[in-house]
């Protein structure tokens, strides 16, 4: 992994090292008050021998967003940039194989408040570390495997007006719980609804949700929900396809009429939902309204999938530039 901290507003210089035990004050903000956020992206290995990052400009200015919402210090752009690199070439033993289809190296980008503190205020100390991990399968055969999810009715993973919007550890020890029950109950998959008004889709609790119905791609558009970048970018590919593409309120009901529903995010580009289950209580009892799609990837979702992996493996061209290169051509 690569660090670097930032003492009295000064960043030292990046220290890499194999050991991931980092010594804390136990005082540290992190372990009380969560001044803590993160990012997630991957790199791989194309076609051409080169190595690929995806859109980590993206994931700077996201980081930067989630730090200025908790007052605290973040890395500039190039320097998180730089450190993600060094962590893929210090890691190139990790880095998946290009046969492998669906395997990358995922890199986690963490920052966190680390000066000694009892009194509430953001951390004036931070500690920017870029760690990794070989992730996904070399056969590929479980992605676009299809999941169920249920709706959350009795839990929120935001406020209308809280940090929904960041990536922070904070969103997601508060939805852990709910996710738990989740899978107790053995979905895959946890769809938020609006804190307020409980009737329209935010997002899942990692990932944000689309829909796809007579031509158009349909995600919500709620301050609350997490700005996905793949989501982005799998908008763009959208309208390169000549879907339309509409971000707006989708309430409940409106569930019944997509023809393909996915979840999206960088660990698995998309996971098609087969069912939705709405579980309603009533005095009576509860009741479950099943939302239920295709018990396999629907084309058009495939063919965004395939379009995304194959700018991100270099297969196909990248017209946008959301790739950034590792290593120069051999
Ligand atoms: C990270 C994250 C996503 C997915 O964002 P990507 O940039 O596509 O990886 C979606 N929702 C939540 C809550 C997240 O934390």
């Amino acid at each position: 992994m690569v660090y670097s901290r930032c003492i009295d507003g000064k960043w030292e210089r990046p220290v890499v090292t194999e050991d991931f035990n980092i010594p804390l004050n136990s005082f540290a903000g992190v372990f009380h008050y969560a001044p803590a956020c993160f990012e997630g992206l991957k790199a791989f290995r194309g076609a051409d021998g080169r190595i690929r990052l995806f859109r980590p400009d993206m994931n700077s200015k996201r980081m930067a967003d989630s730090a200025a919402y908790l007052d605290m210090p973040s890395p500039s752009e190039e320097m998180f940039i730089d450190m993600c690199i060094t962590c893929v070439k210090e890691n190139l033993d990790y880095l998946p194989p290009y046969e492998a289809s669906s395997a990358s190296l995922y890199l986690r980008p963490a920052l966190f408040g680390i000066n000694p503190q009892l009194g509430i205020h953001s951390a004036s100390d931070v500690m920017f570390v870029v760690m990794c991990s070989p992730v996904g399968t070399y056969s590929g055969a479980k992605s676009l495997c299809p999941g169920t999810a249920v709706l959350s009715r009795n839990y929120d993973r935001a406020s209308a007006h809280g940090s929904g919007c960041y990536k922070l550890g904070a969103n997601y020890a508060q939805s852990l719980h709910a996710y738990n029950i989740a899978h107790k109950a053995g979905y895959r998959e946890l769809l938020f609804l609006d804190s307020a008004t409980k009737t329209t889709i935010e997002e899942f609790g990692s990932s944000n949700f689309f829909g796809i119905k007579h031509g158009c791609y349909v995600t919500p558009n709620s301050p609350s929900v997490l700005p996905s970048i793949t989501n982005k970018s799998l908008r763009k590919i959208a309208e390169e396809f000549g879907l339309k593409v509409e971000r707006r309120t989708i309430f409940i009901d409106e569930l019944e009429t997509f023809e393909e529903v996915n979840s999206c995010g960088t660990a698995v580009v998309i996971t098609p939902i087969s069912r939705i289950d709405d579980k309603i209580t009533l005095e009576s009892g509860t009741i479950t309204r099943e939302y239920k799609y295709a018990d396999e990837c629907g084309p058009v979702s495939r063919k965004l999938y395939n379009r995304m992996v194959n700018i991100q493996k270099g297969i196909e061209d990248d017209p946008y530039g959301w790739c950034m290169f590792v290593n120069d051509p051999k």
